[in-house]
């Protein structure tokens, strides 16, 4: 089997390898990886940044976007058959504790999370629980499919807000904020800015025909986001560029009672006054994580059937799982949307 592993830990030394993974256990299904797409934390990941090394136990089969067909199913699952095409949850919930069973299964504080803590899909098989799988319309392709992680955390953050009528802002235009931007004008958004400093990534979200596209770093960047907004600043505030400063921008300009959504993860800690730019401007901070469990999935669903066309805009490569090291450097530069991997090019099957 094809895998994406770390083998040394401690030099950094990746290499691809093959493991046989066994017959799927009682509850799980064995699901045949057709597509994968590589996410930030992925990318982590393989640069085995501070992070990686304190989370992930090597060896470890990495990746957690998926689209796969169900190739052996355990003891005790029911309501799939061998050939069906799925996607899955790749936060898996223990289902017994007080959050998961308040319906907040998303921030369960005993998650297991494919590709980081149990074998993941960048290899040519992925064990999954039955109960995680999302099965995937006949309309919707394999490499948009692939991808209903990372849109799911779009659509959590831009329903979570409530965009509709409003003027928002998106702070940061890679993978999951050109996804929210596309979802927020899919959901009647007032208007729709974006800023983001890399003019590679400016491009693609131009071609979404947003409200504006700005750069943060030209001097009249908050001039343009308030003069869009009738002057009051936006609404709604969609962080997702993990960058504490441009937080701090964006809550200068927020209106006042804005709501700001909050998904980018700083990589260190964030200093805000509090006082002036939250407490007195009765601004709502709320924190993002993962989807919900599975309200979000059947929003996902229906964006994906409904705007093929700017789920293709924002995935910019689909490219052969071999080519894993190709796609990482562009997301080292930047210089791409979403990348999807295509697992079927292993086996000689029909690329995607
Ligand atoms: P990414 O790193 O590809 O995108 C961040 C973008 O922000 C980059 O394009 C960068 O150029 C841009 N940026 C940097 N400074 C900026 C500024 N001052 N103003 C505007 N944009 C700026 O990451 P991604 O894959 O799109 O993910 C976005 C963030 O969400 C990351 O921080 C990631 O770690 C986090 N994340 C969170 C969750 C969750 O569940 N909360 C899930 C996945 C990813
Ligand atoms: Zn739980």
């Amino acid at each position: 089997m094809f895998t994406i592993a770390k083998t040394e830990a401690a030099r950094g030394i990746w290499s691809a390898f093959k493991e046989t993974l066994s017959e799927p256990a009682r509850g799980m299904v064995m699901v045949d990886v057709i597509a994968a797409g590589i996410c930030g934390t992925d990318y982590h990941i393989y640069s085995w940044d501070a992070w990686s090394a304190g989370r992930i136990k090597t060896p470890m089969t990495i990746g957690h976007e998926f689209v796969g067909r169900i190739s052996a199913i355990g003891e005790g699952v029911t309501g799939y058959s061998i050939g069906d095409r799925v996607s899955a949850e790749c936060h898996i919930a223990c289902g017994e504790c007080h959050f998961c069973r308040t319906g907040n299964a998303h921030i369960c504080e005993k998650t297991s999370i494919i590709g980081v803590d149990r074998p993941g899909a960048f290899a040519e098989q992925v064990e999954v629980p039955a109960s995680n799988l999302w099965r995937v319309p006949d309309a919707i392709p394999d490499k948009h499919a692939a991808v209903f992680d990372p849109v799911g955390n779009a659509m959590h953050m831009v329903a979570t807000a409530k965009v509709t009528a409003k003027n928002v802002l998106i702070v940061g235009g890679g993978p999951i904020g050109l996804f929210a931007a596309a979802i927020a004008k899919a959901h009647g958004a007032r208007t729709v800015a974006l800023q983001e400093p890399n003019q590679a990534r400016a491009a693609i979200a131009r071609s979404l025909d947003l409200d504006l596209v700005i750069n943060p770093r030209d001097p009249g960047a908050s001039e343009e986001i308030l003069a869009l907004t009738g002057g009051h600043g936006p609404e709604v505030i969609l962080e997702v560029s993990g960058n504490g400063k441009a937080l701090n921008a964006s809550l200068d300009i927020a209106a006042p009672g804005a709501v700001v959504a909050l998904l980018g993860i700083p990589a260190g800690l964030v200093e805000l006054d509090l006082g002036a730019k939250v407490v007195m401007k009765g601004v709502s901070l709320i924190g993002i994580t993962g989807r919900r469990m599975y309200e979000t999935w059947y929003q996902v669903e229906a964006f994906m059937l409904k705007n093929p066309d700017l789920m293709d805009k924002v995935i910019t490569h689909v490219l052969p799982a071999t080519d894993f090291a190709h796609g990482f450097e562009l997301m080292d530069e930047g210089a791409c949307g979403k990348i999807v991997l295509d697992f079927q090019t292993l086996d000689q099957r029909l690329p995607i």
